[in-house]
C-alpha cells in the first residue's frame, strides 16, 4: 500500500511520517482494497468483519473496543420517516472510532510509539481511547477555550493536554511543529481514517438485506463520516452488490458553512470565510482539507450541501430526543437537514429510504 497526493499525484511509502505532500496537497491510498463479500469475516461482529479490505495489520496489531455493529432504527422527523443509525453507541460515544480504530491498529503495525493531534472533540477522546489501548503516548494540542466536557474524557484516558491560546489554527500551528519529531495522527489528514469510516457503507448494505439507501444525510465538517460512505458505496457498485450509489448530502451549519458556499457558487478555490459561532461544535470547520474529494463525491451521487439555522439544530436535537435518542448538537444538524430537501424533491422524499447517522451522544455535551 502506498500513500498518494490528491492534487499532484506524488507516491509516498505507507510508512511515511509525513502527513500531507511537498506541495500541499492531502494524501489518498494509492490502490484501495477491493470489496470481496465472501472475505467478510461473518463471526467477528465489529468492523473488523471488514479486516479483508483493510491495508494488511497483524492480529497482535489489532487496537479494537467492539467498534461498528451499530444498529439502525426507525425514526422520523417533519413528517418524513427515516432510518437512524445510532454511531453514538461506539465506544467513545461517537463515530469517530470507526476511523480511529484502524488508524491506531496500522500505527502499531508500524511500530510508532507516541502520536500528537490537535482536535479538541470526539475525534482527540477517540484517540486518546484507542491509544491507551494500544500503550501509545498520546498528546493533543487544543485551543485554550476548547469544551471542558469533551476535555475531561480526553484527559482521563490519559493523554496529554496542552492548551493553545489563540485560535484554532494556532493549534493546528502547534501540532504540525510537534509532528516533525512524533506522528501526527490526524482524523483530517491520514486516509486510514476513511478505510475504517468505509464501514459504514458495508454494514447499511449487509443491514438493508443487500441494498442502499436511497439517501443519506450527514453533519458535516471535514467530511470524514460522508467520504468514507462513498468510498464504501462506491466499493459496493464496483463489486457489482449495489445498482445505484445513494445521494450523499451533507448538512452544515448555517453559521460555519464552507461547503455550502462552495456548492452554491460553483468556486473553485476553498474561500476564507470567517468562524461562526454555532452550537454544532464537532462540525465548525472553516477549512474543510477534504472538500474537492466532498463537493465530488456529492456531485456525482445527485446529493446536495445545505444549512440549517441555530434554532432548526435545537428542534431537532429535541424531536430526536422525544423519541428516545439522545445525541449532541452536531449529530442533529443532519436532522433539522430534513427540512431543506423537502421542498427540491417533493413527493419523492416520502417514498425513499433515507438513513441519518446519529454520530454523536447528548452525554457528552450535557446542556
Ligand atoms: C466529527 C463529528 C462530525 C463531523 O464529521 P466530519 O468527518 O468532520 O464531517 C459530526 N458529528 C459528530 C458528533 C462528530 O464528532
Ligand atoms: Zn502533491
Amino acid at each position: 500500500m502506498n500513500l498518494r497526493c490528491a492534487d499532484c499525484g506524488q507516491e509516498f511509502p505507507a510508512a511515511t511520517r509525513q502527513w500531507r505532500c511537498d506541495c500541499g496537497g492531502v494524501f489518498e491510498i494509492s490502490e484501495r482494497p477491493r470489496l470481496d463479500r465472501d472475505k467478510i469475516d461473518a463471526k467477528v461482529s465489529t468492523l473488523w468483519r471488514y479486516r479483508a479490505m483493510f491495508p494488511t495489520i497483524k492480529t497482535e496489531h489489532i487496537v479494537s473496543l467492539g467498534e461498528g455493529g451499530t444498529p439502525l432504527v426507525p425514526a422520523r422527523a417533519y413528517g418524513v420517516e427515516f432510518l437512524a443509525k445510532l454511531e453514538f453507541l461506539a465506544p467513545t460515544g461517537s463515530f469517530k472510532d470507526r476511523g480511529t480504530t484502524v488508524l491506531v491498529s496500522f500505527l502499531k503495525e508500524l511500530g510508532v510509539t507516541e502520536v500528537v493531534e490537535d482536535s479538541s472533540g470526539n475525534s482527540a477522546a477517540s484517540l486518546a481511547a484507542y491509544c491507551a489501548r494500544a500503550q501509545i503516548q498520546c498528546r493533543i494540542f487544543v485551543p485554550a477555550h476548547a469544551s471542558p466536557a469533551k476535555l475531561k474524557q480526553i484527559r482521563a484516558y490519559g493523554a496529554e493536554l496542552i492548551p493553545v491560546e489563540g485560535p484554532r489554527e494556532n493549534a493546528a500551528l502547534a501540532v504540525q511543529q510537534a509532528a516533525q519529531s512524533s506522528y501526527y495522527a490526524s482524523h483530517v489528514y491520514s486516509p486510514l481514517i476513511l478505510e475504517g469510516t468505509k464501514t459504514i457503507a458495508y454494514e447499511l448494505w449487509e443491514q438493508l438485506d443487500g441494498r442502499a439507501p436511497d439517501a443519506m444525510l450527514f453533519p458535516t465538517g471535514h467530511g470524514t463520516l460522508l467520504l468514507g460512505a462513498y468510498y464504501g458505496f462506491r466499493d459496493l457498485l464496483e463489486a457489482g452488490l449495489i445498482a445505484e450509489m445513494p445521494a450523499l448530502h451533507a448538512v452544515q451549519a448555517e453559521a460555519c458553512a464552507p461547503l455550502y458556499k462552495i456548492y452554491k457558487e460553483n468556486l473553485s478555490e476553498l474561500p476564507d470565510i470567517p468562524q461562526g459561532e454555532t452550537i454544532a461544535e464537532g462540525i465548525r470547520i472553516r477549512r474543510p482539507v477534504r472538500w474537492k474529494a466532498i463537493i465530488r463525491a456529492i456531485r456525482e451521487t445527485g446529493g446536495s450541501v445545505v444549512i440549517v439555522s441555530e434554532s432548526e439544530i435545537l428542534s431537532a436535537q429535541r424531536e430526536l430526543a422525544h423519541q428516545g435518542l439522545y445525541v449532541e448538537p452536531t449529530s442533529a444538524v443532519a436532522v433539522a437537514g430534513l427540512q431543506r430537501p423537502l421542498p427540491e424533491m417533493g413527493d419523492e422524499l416520502r417514498k425513499q429510504l433515507i438513513v441519518i447517522p446519529l454520530t454523536g451522544s447528548g452525554l457528552k455535551v450535557p446542556s
